[in-house]
């Protein structure tokens, strides 16, 4: 008989793992989504400016090609287009139980106890064979712990919590917060704001991002010429494999990202204070590098100010640095996401009694970022060390669905499976020494490491290994789980 199936979350991860059932002919599985839409990140990220940076047909399924992609990179709606045009064309949207958040899961020895908030905001526990959890890294925004918040008397709000009700036209803006997400919605602000005042902490490496719009004989050509979407997609897969990962593994393409992200700024920003201000003293991809073109015209214009000096506090009507008050009316909060607590606020405790919490108090770690020992028949996506700095997070996500099906049969047919002890320390062994190579260790504060320095989001390898690693039959490392 099929297993029953709990995933948690309804972006990428989710949808891809349900899609990879019904393919398989496997229904007897539930979505549990907290928002009332599909989407995850895209559904939550929707500032203006909003998209991605890795090309529309990488960030994509490998098995559902799309005619409908506008432009080489993807903006978020038509990301959120293409999810809910996969959720309707698999006919996953039915198993979607919207507003339902996890708020616990317990192993009782035979099946996960998953404790979810129904729409009428009551809890309601049900037992599931397994439990797939792909809530992201970047899912809960971080606002930080600057004095005086609370007291400020405009309108403020987080990058992932744009507030589109409030017009920013001849508004006095700031915006605190240079990574990505600002990078993108810095430009269209500053084209409606008054003032935009930017407060930047760290300077982030930029590279441009070579963005066009495909023309209609292209769109045709991608969409109908047998295998050119193919091998597009595996150009640049294979492109940004061989240039950009070893650039992050201090390779032979280190210097040419180095080379490439000054070029850039000298040849978009002519102002040498501004320039200075704009320029990193760490190693290029230690942060996640920002691929944008329209950020540093930006901040070149009249009425957009680079502040970098210490915030101290946020005042009643502004943002206090230690070189006096910015008066604002708007402030965003473009200040990142808490990555590194894997899974929280969920409470999820495994077969021995032990939580989630208390494992990982050192950091998360999960097998392959999959597979958590004393965690029988519960599967990560987008685990611990699974992210990318240099290709498509869709990528590894088949993989790791990939994986977990390869698993379902084994414990169909003999009961809960969990990772071996012996299999995760050789992996976090394996994963150390990797880490070493990687450019992400020192030089650099970022969200890829807890405040010990411990870096718990990245993936030190070319995702080819990956891939190899994932799609080995799981064998060995699994063990039945023993009984309570
Ligand atoms: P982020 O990269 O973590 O950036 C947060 C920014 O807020 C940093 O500039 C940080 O400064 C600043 N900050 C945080 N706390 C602060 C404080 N107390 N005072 C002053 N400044 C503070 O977050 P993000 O920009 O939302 O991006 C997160 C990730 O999402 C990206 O790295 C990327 O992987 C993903 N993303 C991807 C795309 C895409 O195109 N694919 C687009 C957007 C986001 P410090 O650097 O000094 O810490």
């Amino acid at each position: 008989m099929a297993p029953s199936v709990a995933i948690i979350g309804a972006g990428f991860g989710g949808l891809c793992m349900a899609i990879r059932l019904e393919r398989a002919g496997i229904r007897s599985y539930t979505i549990f989504e907290k928002a009332d839409d599909l989407g995850g990140t895209w559904r939550d990220n929707s500032y203006p400016g909003a998209g991605c940076d890795i090309p529309s047909h990488l960030y994509s399924y490998s098995f559902e090609k799309y005619a409908s992609w506008t432009r080489r990179y993807p903006d978020q709606p038509e990301i959120l287009g293409y999810l809910e045009h996969c959720a309707d064309k698999y006919d996953v949207r039915r198993k979607i139980r919207f507003r339902s958040e996890v708020r616990s899961a317990a192993f009782d020895g035979r099946q996960w106890r998953i404790t979810a908030t129904g729409p009428d905001g009551g809890e309601h526990t049900e037992a599931f064979d397994v439990m797939v959890v792909s809530i992201g890294q970047l899912n809960r925004p971080h606002l930080p712990d600057i004095p005086g918040m609370s007291d400020f008397t405009g309108v403020s709000f987080h990058s992932a919590r744009w507030n589109h009700d409030h017009d920013l036209t001849g508004r006095q803006v700031a915006v605190i917060g240079t990574g990505s997400s600002a990078a993108q919605l810095i430009p269209p602000v500053a084209e409606r704001a008054e003032r935009l005042h930017v407060f930047q902490r760290t300077p982030n490496w930029v590279i441009p991002k070579p963005d066009a719009t495909f023309g209609p004989l292209t769109k045709l050509a991608l969409h109908y010429v047998p295998g050119l979407q193919r091998a597009y997609r595996e150009w640049i897969y294979r492109y940004a494999e061989a240039t950009l990962y070893p650039a992050l593994a201090h390779g032979w393409s280190t210097g040419l990202l180095k080379k490439r992200a000054l070029g850039h700024l000298y040849d978009q920003v002519p102002d040498p204070a501004l320039r200075a201000k704009l320029t990193p003293d760490y190693p290029p991809g230690c942060k996640r590098v920002v691929i944008d073109s329209r950020f540093y015209p930006a901040l070149t214009r009249d009425n957009v100010d680079v502040i970098t000096d210490k915030i101290v506090r946020i005042a009643p009507r502004g943002v206090e640095t230690t070189e006096g008050l910015r008066e604002v009316d708007t402030i965003v909060y473009a200040t990142g996401f808490k990555s590194t607590e894997f899974l929280t606020p969920m409470e999820i405790t495994g077969r021995s009694g032990r939580s989630l919490r208390e494992r990982w108090a050192n950091g998360a770690e999960a097998y392959l970022g999959i597979s958590v020992p004393e965690f029988p028949n519960m599967f990560l996506l987008y685990g611990p060390n699974t992210n990318l700095g240099h290709n498509s997070i869709i990528f590894m996500l088949e993989c790791q669905v990939g994986h977990i099906m390869a698993c379902l049969p084994r414990l169909t047919e003999q009961g809960p499976i969990e990772v071996r002890p012996e299999a995760m320390a050789a992996w976090t062994r394996q994963l150390d020494a990797a880490m070493e190579r990687m450019v992400w260790g020192g030089g650099c504060q970022s969200w890829y490491k807890t405040a010990e320095g411990r870096v718990t989001n990245n993936w030190p390898g070319p995702t080819t290994l990956y891939r190899r690693l994932t799609g080995k039959a799981p064998g060995g490392a699994y063990r039945l789980s023993p009984a309570r």
